[in-house]
């Protein structure tokens, strides 16, 4: 080996050696796994809460003229306030008022405030007037690729840099955080279901899994609550009533502590 060639083999050494010691770069902040996202801030939880639909956009109507917005709106209001009652969580809402909110936007907004769950609630409508009460959404496999899509498409800004990594292994951290975002809004739905059994009527199959917008944040777990069937008229006629909401949204609200604090709770 000439002198030559012995000082380039010493600089590119120098130059390699930082890089093989920290390991490759693209997992250093991946591993350990549920390193990718970070662990929640020091302060409280946060929920956002999803009222669906609203403004221009009413969702189902019910037989006797119900409108869905307009029980979403008051559900999640009620949720709101006795989450907040609990000291223990801070709470959001997608909107309060009568206004139209896109998909993306309330998606965005649990993203960007780093929400540790979201719940988006709904009431069901079908053809047939028989069919009724409560069933709870997460997001199902085949719409595993669809979020990865609009991770890349709208440039979301991920708790690890995708910019900074190839395609492929940007790919395997969305994929990862997914993955665990998934298990956790399986474990809350699992909860749910379990405080609303008893509460109210439940359809069958009451865990659905579907490809909803507002499910697609690879980030924040999520569930879409569905509080019963405005086509049904006895559904229509109990989620008219405060008394029916509370019960129901008192169950959701024992279903947070549970999920955050572990069961056992009081209150
Ligand atoms: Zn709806």
């Amino acid at each position: 080996m000439s002198t030559r060639a012995l000082i380039i083999a010493i600089i590119l050494a120098l130059i390699a050696l930082p890089a093989i010691a920290s390991g490759p770069r693209y997992f250093k902040d991946a591993v350990p796994y549920p390193r990718i996202k970070p662990a929640p801030s020091a302060g409280k939880p946060l929920i956002v809460i999803d009222p669906g639909h609203g403004g221009k956009d009413p969702g189902a109507v019910g037989q006797k003229g119900l409108l869905e917005k307009t029980v979403t709106t008051s559900a999640a209001k009620e949720l709101k306030a006795l989450l907040e009652r609990t000291g223990r969580y801070e709470v959001l809402l997608t909107r309060s008022g009568d206004s139209f909110v896109e998909h993306d936007d309330r998606v965005r907004i649990a993203r960007e405030k780093h929400a540790d769950l979201f719940i988006s609630i709904h009431a069901d409508s079908t053809n047939g007037s028989s069919t009724r009460g409560a069933s709870v959404y997460t997001l199902a496999d085949r719409a595993r690729n669809r979020s990865k899509r609009i991770v890349n498409g709208q440039n979301w800004i991920m708790d690890v840099d995708l910019a900074e990594q190839s395609d492929s292994v940007g790919d395997i951290l969305v994929d990862l955080a997914q993955r665990s975002t998934e298990s956790q809004s399986e474990a809350f739905a699992d909860i749910l279901l379990e405080n609303l059994e008893g509460k109210t009527r439940l359809v069958g199959n009451s865990h659905r899994r579907a490809g909803y917008y507002v499910l697609l944040a690879p980030d924040v777990p999520a569930v879409l609550l569905e509080l019963g069937f405005l086509s049904n008229s006895e559904d229509e006629k109990l989620l008219k009533t405060k008394a029916h909401r509370t019960k129901l949204m008192k169950a959701v609200r024992r279903s947070v502590d549970e999920y955050f604090v572990g069961p056992g709770r009081p209150g």
